[in-house]
């Protein structure tokens, strides 16, 4: 299978809490997604890694992604070892996406900051003939890094103001993660991502993003090297100076 893009997250929800609104936007304009996560999730304080496999399922639909994977790499110790690169490396060859998403290069959470450096480094591996997995040697042409907790300067923003809807559907299917009066067990305490003020939170930076670019919501990027623009005209025809 031959994706156009493929999304990288250490854990289960990463990828959906930092830019399904740009995953099912790409999709609506008929981009063929794909996500990975490097874990099961195992380590996270709330729900089971069956409930979370479950979760990570229905967000998958909900973003109309043709294909979505866990890899068995530790949740919580994600070191950038050979183990790990070769792991991501037979999924880049077996997808072959033209565009990589994966963290950005520093976070709070260790493992994003690590996936972020295992995926960068294997993304570049999976064109070596000389690795050899059984498959054809492939490289990605852009590698495209989101945010999680620790903000950047961006150097561009999607705007996904028409899927924004669509995108807090993605991110509540994970019932377990996410602040839902629905889902509650007293064995499992609150968390970082568990609370009403995380979803406050995360509406807001939304909101922050779009307004950098005149829009209702938008999702922050980072490239690491210089973005060529084809029509300048079309890059600014519904902006206000
Ligand atoms: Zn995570």
């Amino acid at each position: 299978m031959k994706l156009d893009i493929l999304a990288f997250g250490a854990h289960p929800d990463d990828v959906e809490l930092a830019c399904a609104g740009t995953l099912i936007k790409s999709v609506r304009q008929g981009a063929s997604v794909g996500i990975v996560a490097l874990t099961h999730g195992e380590m996270g304080t709330r729900g089971t890694p069956e409930l979370r496999a479950q979760e990570f399922q229905r967000a998958a639909e909900i973003i109309g992604a043709r294909a979505y994977r866990m890899l068995d790499l530790r949740d919580g110790w994600l070191s950038p070892t050979e183990e790990a690169k070769m792991a991501v490396i037979k999924v880049v060859r077996e997808y072959r996406p033209s565009v990589v998403f994966l963290p950005y290069w520093e976070d709070r959470h260790p493992d994003h900051g690590n996936a972020s450096k295992i995926v960068q480094e294997a993304a570049f591996l999976a064109g070596l003939k000389r690795i050899e997995t059984g498959q054809e040697p492939f490289r990605p042409a852009a590698l495209i890094y989101y945010m999680c907790a620790w903000p950047f300067e961006p150097d561009f923003v999607v705007d996904i103001s028409d899927v924004i809807e669509e995108k807090k559907q993605a991110i509540l299917a994970y019932k377990s993660q996410v602040h839902n009066k629905s889902y509650h067990r007293n064995d499992e305490e609150e968390t970082f991502i568990s609370s009403p003020q995380f979803w406050e939170y995360l509406m807001n930076r939304s909101a922050y993003f779009g307004h950098l670019i005149g829009k209702a919501y938008g999702e922050p990027f980072k490239y690491k090297g210089v973005l060529e623009i084809k029509n300048i005209l079309d890059l600014f025809k519904d902006r206000v100076y």
